[in-house]
């Protein structure tokens, strides 16, 4: 299986790479949504955030928490936002999980996703389905 993620983890194609320790590494998106667009990922594979191991997503939470820290002061930035895309009809490109950093800055033109309203119960049984489905503890 080739992955292209994998071939940066092992230096077999140049990226712009910011972070490395022993359980992640992050670089700059090739495609920056906005200047300073870091990608942080494990670095055993794993095919998007349900199927990463809960430790491995541990670790690369951390990393991105330092990393942000660190490009919020580096690039002055006014916020950042964190993106997974899990699945390729949420957008998700590349099978190797990742963890979009995206750098914020005033008036720069990202909107939000719009948002939408429920009807009379519909809330109530969305959030039953959802509660019915999560593993039991
Ligand atoms: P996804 O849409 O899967 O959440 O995001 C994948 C990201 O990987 C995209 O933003 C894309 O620009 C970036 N990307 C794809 N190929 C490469 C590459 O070869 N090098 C780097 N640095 N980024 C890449
Ligand atoms: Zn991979």
């Amino acid at each position: 299986m080739h992955c292209i993620f994998c071939s940066i983890i092992k230096k077999e194609i140049k990226s712009e790479i910011i972070y490395e320790d022993n359980y992640t590494i992050a670089f700059l998106d090739i495609a920056p949504i906005s200047s300073g667009h870091v990608l942080v990922i494990p670095k055993l594979h794993f095919t998007n955030l349900t199927e990463t191991d809960p430790l491995m997503l541990a670790y690369v939470m951390q990393s991105a928490q330092k990393i942000a820290g660190a490009m919020a002061k580096a690039l002055k930035l006014s916020g950042y936002n964190i993106l997974i895309n899990n699945g390729a009809v949420a957008g998700q490109i590349i099978d190797h999980f990742h963890l979009h950093i995206i750098p914020r800055r005033a008036k720069d033109g990202l909107e939000a996703w719009p948002q939408g309203e429920y009807q009379a119960s519909e809330a109530g049984q969305i959030a039953k389905k959802i509660i019915a489905s999560l593993p039991k503890s």
